[in-house]
């Protein structure tokens, strides 16, 4: 393979490329728009048939869907696991690509693509240039952006989160969560066994989450207040009180708080992947067998693919990718053959 390789991280920080020089910021064999499940198996792919690879997610933490909705919930229908919690199986595709080192590039959204005679460089929205001989887009839903807690403005990263990547930061604080889906009962049910105290706050007294977790954390410590929000955060480098309000009453009360997770759900949109002169099909992008979408260099894998007969689940993604990727790699040296040789055949034994 031809382009300069990369170096390793930790598998999560903000990395701006230091590779390429000139007028890109990193050069890479392959690029792969979306750190969700698809594009991290894809990564390890890249790697395993010798190419330089990054991936470039919009969201801070790798994982796609899987790290922003359901971390905590048991997913039992991977391939070879018969159990295997979501922020686990991210783990371990991190740690399956980690030999490789793949570069990351979180914080970033793919925003426009150009044409070179034997490459495409891509941009993000905040001006990261990426040159690379072949793009795999695994974007899933499109760029997700949290609901925004409206009382939560200038909190942010000061102890407001959307989502909650690492659970022990929590140790010993008091946590407000705000919601009633899915994602508030998790957060809440994962939190209360590590923070001093847990309160879910919710504007209505009915809940959109499952029956069974809504008991589980019924039956916990967990405080929930309903008919409430949040009408004020207090603090200045860090949050220190809450001020909820009562829907109905309009009663107030302060609370000590250290962190507040708002759970208000993502809405998610292909936004500049539209203006790639892809093939949309029903708001996904068509691709053929070999997982390419008919322009120049440019794969995609996952669930933001369509064909007939489309399943979108995450071991259809991880086919596809390894489908896109070993199609890819002719594209980036011609020698290349599609299919890679079995993993197994490397000559290493444990
Ligand atoms: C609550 C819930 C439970 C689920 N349970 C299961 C289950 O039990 N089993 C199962 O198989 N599936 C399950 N799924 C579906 C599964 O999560 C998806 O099929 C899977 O996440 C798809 O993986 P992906 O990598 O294709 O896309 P995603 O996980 O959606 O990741 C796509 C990534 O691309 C990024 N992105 C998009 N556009 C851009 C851009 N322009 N620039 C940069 N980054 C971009 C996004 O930020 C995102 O991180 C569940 C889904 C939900 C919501």
């Amino acid at each position: 393979m031809v382009t300069q390789s990369v170096q390793a991280d930790d598998g999560t920080a903000v990395r701006p490329g230091t590779t390429a020089g000139g007028d890109v910021d990193t050069s890479v064999d392959m690029l792969i728009v979306g750190a969700g499940p698809a594009g991290l198996y894809g990564a390890y792919y890249a790697g395993f048939r010798g190419m330089s690879v990054a991936l470039m997610d919009s969201l801070p933490e790798a994982g796609g869907q899987v790290t922003a909705m359901y971390p905590e919930k048991v997913i039992y229908d991977v391939a070879g696991f018969p159990a295997i919690r979501g922020r686990e199986l991210v783990d371990a595709l991190v740690t399956q690509a980690a030999p490789f080192d793949p570069m990351y590039l979180l914080d970033q959204q793919a925003a426009e693509l150009t044409h070179e005679p034997d490459a495409v460089v891509v941009t993000s929205s905040q001006g990261h240039r990426v040159r690379a001989r072949v793009v795999v887009i695994t974007g899933g839903l499109g760029t997700f952006t949290p609901r925004p807690l409206p009382t939560g403005t200038g909190h942010l990263g000061r102890g407001l989160v959307y989502f909650v990547p690492k659970l022990d930061a929590y140790a010993g604080q008091d946590v407000i969560v705000v919601g009633g889906g899915d994602s508030a009962f998790d957060w809440a049910l994962a939190l209360e066994p590590i923070a001093r105290s847990v309160t879910l706050v919710h504007r209505r007294d009915r809940f959109r989450a499952h029956a069974a977790t809504i008991g589980r954390v019924e039956a916990s410590s967990v405080e929930i207040l309903t008919f409430s929000e949040v009408a004020a955060i207090h603090g200045e480098e860090r949050i220190e009180k809450v001020e909820l309000v009562h829907t109905r009453t309009g009663d107030r009360h302060v609370r000590p708080a250290q962190a507040v997770v708002a759970a208000l759900g993502f809405t998610a949109d292909l936004g500049p992947l539209t203006r790639w002169g892809l093939s949309m099909a029903r708001r996904h992008i068509a691709v053929d067998s070999a997982m390419f979408t008919g322009v120049d260099r440019i794969f995609a894998a996952g669930d933001i693919t369509e064909y007939p007969g489309k399943v979108r689940l995450i071991a259809t993604g991880f086919g596809e990718v390894a489908t896109a990727v070993n199609n890819a790699a002719p594209v980036v040296d011609p020698a290349a053959k599609v299919f890679p040789g079995h993993s197994s055949d490397d000559g290493t034994s444990v």
